[in-house]
């Protein structure tokens, strides 16, 4: 099976092949037709799986199915560093080359600021974050709007837990619409991820590959 007969639009598929990804991945052939439903996915995925494109071939699709007239931040992108973040930023830059106006941001620690406040006013669609530098810009940015979210990926929820972000994600799913989908991907299940997957989805979907 190809990329092909997973009901993908032209200029995601063109990404695709730009990037030389000819055959989903296992957990991709699992995980997008189920979050192109709008469902909430618990996926237990370790790095190497393609589980970035397992969440932003399906994001960057629903985007498509329903355009925002307005410049609104639609999705937030969880990650525990700041390098995943920029590789996420990569990856997901690469799948929506060919969608015209999608625009991606960052707001990760270590990175200036200021000139990131600036990007973040423009209310790129998708933003990839890190927790705590996410709750710097919601405490101290009057602009940085958060109530149009309709879609939250919590990545390497596992690692994010070891790094001590359990007080800033529960301070951020707080703050985001809870009318929205979340698809959360951890490479572990314990009873912390467990109690987080309580807090943050609803009737999930189980994928374990
Ligand atoms: P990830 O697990 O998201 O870190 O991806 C691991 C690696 O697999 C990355 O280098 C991706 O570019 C690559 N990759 C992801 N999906 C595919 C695919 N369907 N075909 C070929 N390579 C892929």
């Amino acid at each position: 099976k190809t990329f092909n007969s997973l009901d993908l639009s032209r200029p995601i598929l063109k990404g695709l092949t730009s990037l030389g990804y000819v055959k989903p991945s296992p957990i991709q052939s699992a995980t997008i037709p189920i979050a192109l439903l709008g469902k909430d996915i618990i996926a237990g995925a370790v790095t190497g799986s393609g589980k970035t494109a397992a969440y932003m071939i399906p994001v960057i699709e629903r985007l498509l199915f329903k355009p925002s007239k307005i410049a609104a931040i639609r999705v937030v992108v969880l990650t525990p560093t700041r390098e995943l973040a920029i590789q996420v930023a990569d990856v997901g830059k690469k799948i929506g080359k060919f969608v015209n106006g999608l625009n991606f941001g960052l707001a990760v620690g270590g990175l200036n600021l200021r000139q990131q406040e600036q990007e973040l006013k423009q209310r790129p669609d998708i933003v990839i974050a890190t927790p705590g530098r996410f709750i710097d810009h919601m405490r101290n940015s009057a602009s940085f709007n958060t109530d149009t979210v309709e879609i939250l990926i919590i990545d390497e929820a596992d690692r994010m837990l070891e790094e001590g972000f359990q007080k800033e994600l529960t301070e951020i799913l707080e703050i985001l619409p809870t009318k929205r989908q979340t698809l959360l991907f951890s490479a572990t299940m314990n009873s912390r991820i467990k109690s987080l997957v309580q807090l943050s989805l609803n009737k999930p979907v189980r994928i374990m590959i």
